[in-house]
This record gives structure tokens, C-alpha cells and sequence, in this order.
């Protein structure tokens, strides 16, 4: 039997974990004063970022202000951002655009050479930079070409971080001294120490069975930082982006808010609009607005979905900015120009996350979190759309600055990762069972509309399997799969425990039982001193 592990940890000075936008913008300017691993746990590409639409908001127009974006951010997160933060990420907003550019990403330009700005939904003004409806894939496109011709950075894909190595198990305070990184192509578990381990590590989206997130998305880097004690906060906000195209053969494929922005309009089968009696913004209400609306219609009616229609607009318009959506809603049957989409919700993006402050810096020493895995407050109860590449671009170049300089806490013997008594499984149905049944009861249960009994209901069913999963994660060899399927237990509880305990409805986070809001907003905070076991 070849031993699952390597005896000689590897030493850098930066690991990152993720290769996202934050992970690798991250990475570029740490590798400015030092080493830098970023390990992905599939192809560099296989991010969210790589999935963004819509694009990076910005106050960039003569008839905007920092103070519109603000106030726009802060109407969105419904009492709950922390104002600072607002502040820092809008008023970076230009400087970070112009970060973009340098690093080689294209942004679309109007015919006067200025950068077109899009409109977003809840968006007061036109302010969001985009390359035509692929915006993250550009931004993805021209982070790795940076990155991959860096000397100071080494990229491994195909390397799934299992867990992170903590002083505490060592006798000393809790800090974080790196992670055990599993080799997904031939199951080796190397162990990665460094200075400072960040964590950019994406959303949480397949939580739930219906997802705009690509299948990376499983709550890793919040799980594992639970699990060493890091406070992780405002996990109930997921928002549900109302628009994903239904379609059998579509997989989860996002349409964009900046539909709704140039002028679609949500309509049910025969036509009838419906926003108007939901929000005097009617179609452009912000999404978790347009997600009830939406999800209510449907219990209502008992039909697949509703429509989103643009075949009032100008045909060689909608092909000319949207041509992604364009071409693959044709591959499917469907001309955007001539007949509406159909659309459902699904789950799309985590407004809260590991805690972190203006530095990226957790509750942990040596340990950073970076974009959608962080919470630092820029979204409050409610993400205002586009915000959150921005934070990602924010949080990256002030934790690569804040690193700068930090010693090496690490323990002179390192614990190499060890299998025990583990062997190979025969029972991968076991993963794929429990994978599908949290997401099913998660989207049920702790969804777009909950209440204590749905949620009752979820936390048994989620204790039982997360005892289950924790024998089998002890009998048998650590595999990619079975890593993010603890991970995703683990979030889905998280999720589950902070929903039940706000008792009010704010933002994203509604309940039958407690429909209003409470005078004063808090964050939740969880950890494990006061959450469920690690
Ligand atoms: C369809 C879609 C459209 C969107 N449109 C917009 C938009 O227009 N504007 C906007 O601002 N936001 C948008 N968002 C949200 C935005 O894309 C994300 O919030 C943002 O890209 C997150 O970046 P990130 O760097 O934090 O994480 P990601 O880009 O998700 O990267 C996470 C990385 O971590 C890796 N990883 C995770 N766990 C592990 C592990 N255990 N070990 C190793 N690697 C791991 C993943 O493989 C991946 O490389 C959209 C999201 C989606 C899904």
C-alpha cells in the first residue's frame, strides 16, 4: 500500500487557496515581496469568476457619485452593511477598474472610446464595466495568463485542501499555518505551510439542488475555517438570483440581471406582468424582491417557471450586447429577439462567510479571507448586484499589502497527514446519496421563503447525516469527493443554525413565523464555541 502522504511538509510563504478573482490578484501582488502557492482544486478556469456576466460596478459616470453607489450598496444589504466597508469598496472602485485594465483584462468601450457602463438591477445609475455578457470569464482569462508567467507563483490544480493546520493541535494559541492539500490525481496528502494562508475559496452555491454556481461551489474554505474556530458570520443571507434558465438541457445557466437592466420584463405564461404588484421597481426590484415575487407566483400557479421577455427591444441590440446568452438560449431553442426565456430562482450567491476585517485578516492569526468566502460586511442582508467582484479585487490587494513581512509560526515537527486504519471505499454511493439529499431538503427547508418548522425539519435531517459522513470520513480514504461533501454538510449546518436563529425577516433571510423586521440590525456570528461540531 502506498502511503497517503508526503513526511516533508513544503514551505512558501504565501498559500492560497483558490483561484478565483481575489485568489489570483491575490497572488499577483504578494508575489511581489514573496513565494506564492495557489493551490485550485480543479482546472485554474473552474471558478464562479469565470461565470460572471454582468460585470464590476464602479463610479465611473458624470452623473454618478460615490455617494449614489453607497447609498445604492446600503438600500441593498436592508440596515445590515457595515458602512466603512461600503465606503472603502466604492470609493476603490476606479482605481480597481484600472487595476483590471492593467492587468491585461478587455473591458467594452462606446463608440466615443469611453468604458460602457451597464445598468444593474437596484443600480440607480448606469455603472457597471463589462467585456459584451462574459465579463468574469475575460477577468479569469487574463488573471491566469498573469499568474501562470510569474516566477514567484506556483499554481497546482488538481489540489483540494482537506483541512487547515492549526497551532492549537501543537499546544500553542490558534493560528493557522497552512493546509493539507490532497493531490486529487494520485491521492497523495502533501502538507503546505506558510506565513499566511488565504483563503478565496468562492460561494456555497451547491448547498442547494437548484444553482447558478458552477460545481466548486461547496462552502469549502467557510467549512474549514469553522472547523479550526474562525468566526463566520451572516450565513443565513443566500441570495437566490431570480432569472437561471429552465430548461432540461441547460445545466444552471445564469441570465443576467443586466437583462432586466436594458429593459426585460418578467411576465407569466400568458403574458400577464406581475412585478407592479410586488415593487414599485417592478422588474428592476432588487433580486430577493424579484426571487419571492417569482417563487410565489410559481406556488401560486403550480407552473415550471416564469418569463423573461425582450422581444420588445431591438433585436441586433440584445445580439450585440448579449451574445453569450444569445447564442446558447438559440442552441437551445429559444431566440431571445422573438420569444421570452423561461426562468426559475436558484441559489446564487453567499452575502455572509468567514469573518474578516479591512485587511482580509480572520478571527484566526496567519489566516485571510478573500471574496465570496469572506464576510466583511459590503453586502449586509442583501448583495447589490456587481458588487462582489469589486469586494473580491477590494480584499485582495489590501490583504496582499497586509501580509507583507509576517513571520513563520509553525511548529519545528510537522504531523504528516495520516490515513490510520483507512482503506479504499466500496461504498461511493453513500456520498452521492447524502450530497443529493442535503441539497434537495436545504432547497425545501432553508430556501427562498422558511419557517422554525422547515427548518426543525432540515437540522434533524442534517445531525443524522453529519454523523453519517463523519464515520465514513474516518473508515475510509480521503477523496476529492468526500471533502467537499464534509464541507457541505458542514456549511448547509451552518446555514441552517444562523437562518433559525434570526428572528426577524431582513433582506434575504424571509420566515413566516417572524415576517417583519426588527428595529435594530445585528450580524449573527457563529463559531464553534456556540455552533454545531466541526
Ligand atoms: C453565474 C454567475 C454570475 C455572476 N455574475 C456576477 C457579476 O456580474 N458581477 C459580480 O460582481 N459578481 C457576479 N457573480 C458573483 C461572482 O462571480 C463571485 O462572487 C466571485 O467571482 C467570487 O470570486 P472568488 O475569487 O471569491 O471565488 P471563485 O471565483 O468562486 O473561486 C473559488 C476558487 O476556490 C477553489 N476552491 C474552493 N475550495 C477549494 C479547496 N478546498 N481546495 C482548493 N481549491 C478550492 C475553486 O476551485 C476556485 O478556484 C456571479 C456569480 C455567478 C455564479
Amino acid at each position: 500500500m502506498v502511503a497517503a502522504y508526503m513526511a516533508e511538509p513544503l514551505e512558501t510563504d504565501y498559500l492560497v487557496i483558490g483561484s478565483g478573482i481575489a485568489g489570483l490578484n491575490f497572488a499577483l501582488l504578494a508575489a511581489e515581496h514573496g513565494r506564492v502557492v495557489v493551490i485550485t482544486k480543479k482546472r485554474p478556469a473552474d471558478t464562479n469568476t469565470n461565470w460572471a456576466q454582468g460585470g464590476v460596478a464602479a463610479v465611473l459616470a458624470e452623473d454618478d457619485s460615490f455617494a449614489q453607489h453607497i447609498d445604492d450598496t446600503l438600500k441593498a444589504g436592508d440596515g445590515l452593511c457595515d458602512r466603512s466597508t461600503v465606503e472603502l469598496c466604492v470609493n476603490e472602485g476606479p482605481a480597481q477598474v484600472k487595476r483590471l485594465l492593467d492587468v491585461g483584462v478587455r473591458l467594452a468601450r462606446d463608440a466615443a472610446g469611453k468604458l460602457d457602463l451597464g445598468m444593474e438591477g437596484a443600480h440607480s445609475r448606469h455603472r457597471v464595466v463589462h467585456w459584451e455578457d462574459v465579463t468574469g470569464r475575460e477577468i479569469q482569462r487574463a488573471l491566469i495568463a498573469a499568474t501562470l508567467s510569474h516566477p514567484n507563483i506556483t499554481v497546482l490544480d488538481g489540489h483540494i485542501a482537506v483541512d487547515l493546520l492549526s497551532m492549537a493541535k501543537y499546544g500553542g494559541d490558534p493560528a493557522c499555518f497552512g493546509a493539507y492539500v490532497l493531490d486529487v490525481r494520485n491521492g497523495q496528502v502533501k502538507t503546505i505551510c506558510a506565513r499566511a494562508t488565504v483563503l478565496a475559496t468562492g460561494g456555497t452555491g451547491k448547498v442547494y439542488i437548484y444553482t447558478s454556481n458552477p460545481d466548486v461551489a461547496t462552502g469549502d474554505g467557510i467549512a474549514m475555517a469553522y472547523r479550526i474556530g474562525a468566526a463566520c458570520g451572516d450565513l443565513e443571507f443566500v441570495q437566490f438570483h431570480p432569472t437561471v434558465l429552465y430548461h432540461p438541457n441547460a445545466g444552471s445557466f445564469l441570465i443576467s440581471e443586466a437583462l432586466r437592466g436594458e429593459g426585460g420584463v418578467l411576465k407569466l405564461a400568458n403574458g400577464e406582468t406581475f412585478m407592479e404588484n410586488y415593487h414599485p421597481m417592478k422588474s428592476l426590484a432588487s433580486r430577493d424582491i424579484v426571487a419571492r415575487a417569482i417563487d410565489n407566483e410559481l406556488k401560486k400557479s403550480g407552473a415550471d417557471s416564469v418569463f423573461l421577455d425582450m422581444t420588445h427591444l431591438d433585436a441586433t441590440f440584445v445580439k450585440n450586447r448579449f451574445p453569450n446568452i444569445y447564442e446558447r438560449c438559440l442552441g437551445l431553442g429559444i431566440d431571445i429577439t422573438k420569444q421570452p426565456i423561461p426562468v426559475v430562482p436558484a441559489a446564487h450567491y453567499m452575502c455572509g462567510g468567514i469573518k474578516s476585517d479591512h485587511d482580509g485578516a480572520t478571527t484566526i492569526k496567519g489566516l485571510y479571507a478573500i471574496g465570496e468566502c469572506s464576510m466583511t460586511g459590503l453586502h449586509g442582508a442583501n448583495r447589490l448586484a456587481s458588487n462582489s467582484l469589486l469586494e473580491g479585487m477590494v480584499f485582495s490587494t489590501r490583504a496582499a499589502a497586509a501580509v507583507k513581512g509576517l513571520p513563520m509560526t509553525r511548529p519545528a515537527q510537522v504531523a504528516p497527514w495520516s490515513t490510520g486504519n483507512a482503506t479504499d471505499s466500496n461504498d461511493a454511493i453513500v456520498v452521492s446519496l447524502n450530497w443529493d439529499e442535503i441539497r434537495r431538503f436545504m432547497w425545501s427547508y432553508v430556501g427562498i421563503v422558511r419557517s422554525d418548522k422547515r427548518m426543525q425539519r432540515a437540522l434533524r435531517r442534517i445531525e443524522i447525516l453529519r454523523d453519517e459522513i463523519r464515520e465514513y470520513y474516518l473508515d475510509f480514504k480521503v477523496t476529492s469527493d468526500l471533502v467537499e461533501l464534509r464541507n457541505l454538510a458542514l456549511t448547509a449546518h451552518l446555514i441552517i443554525e444562523s437562518a433559525r436563529r434570526r428572528k426577524e425577516s431582513r433582506g434575504l433571510h424571509f420566515t413566516l413565523d417572524y415576517p417583519d423586521k426588527l428595529p435594530e440590525a445585528h450580524h449573527s456570528e457563529i463559531q464553534l464555541t456556540n455552533g454545531p461540531r466541526g
